[in-house]
C-alpha cells in the first residue's frame, strides 16, 4: 500500500503514464481485499505476505547485522514451513485438572496434550 502511494506520487511528479496505471489496478486491488468478504482467505494472504516480510528480513539482518551476533537465535514469526505456509488453526482443550486452556494444531488425530500448567497429560482427538 505504501508502496503504490509512493509510486504514485513518482508518476505524478515525473508524469509516468504507465507507473501511474500500475498505481491504479494496485488500489483496486487493495479496496477489493478490504471489502472482501473472504476473511479466512484474507488472512491466509496476510499470513503469506508476513512470510515473505519476514524472509526478506532475515535475508537483510543475516547480510547486514553480523556484529549483532544473534542471528543464529532469531527466528522470523510466521507460519512458514519449508516455504509452504500451513493452515494455522488450531483448536482448544480445556485442561481437565486445572481448567487451563491449550492450543493444540488441527487435524493431528489422536494426540496426547500436556498441559504447561499442571503437567496433567490427556488424550484428545484434533
Ligand atoms: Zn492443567
Amino acid at each position: 500500500m505504501y508502496f503504490t502511494l509512493l509510486l504514485m506520487i513518482f508518476s505524478t511528479v515525473f508524469r509516468w503514464q504507465i507507473a501511474f496505471y500500475i498505481c491504479l489496478v494496485c488500489f483496486v486491488l487493495c479496496y477489493f481485499r478490504i471489502f472482501s468478504k473472504n476473511i479466512y482467505k484474507r488472512g491466509y494472504e496476510n499470513d503469506k505476505f508476513l512470510c515473505a516480510k519476514g524472509k526478506i528480513l532475515d535475508a537483510f539482518r543475516r547480510a547486514f547485522g553480523k556484529k549483532n551476533n544473534n542471528s543464529d537465535g532469531y527466528r522470523s514469526h510466521c507460519n512458514c514451513y519449508k516455504g509452504k505456509v500451513y493452515d494455522a488453526e488450531y483448536k482448544v482443550f480445556k485442561c481437565p485438572e486445572c481448567k487451563q486452556k491449550l492450543r493444540v494444531p488441527r487435524g493431528k488425530g489422536r494426540i496426547q496434550i500436556t498441559c504447561k500448567r499442571c503437567g496433567n497429560e490427556f488424550i484428545k482427538k484434533t
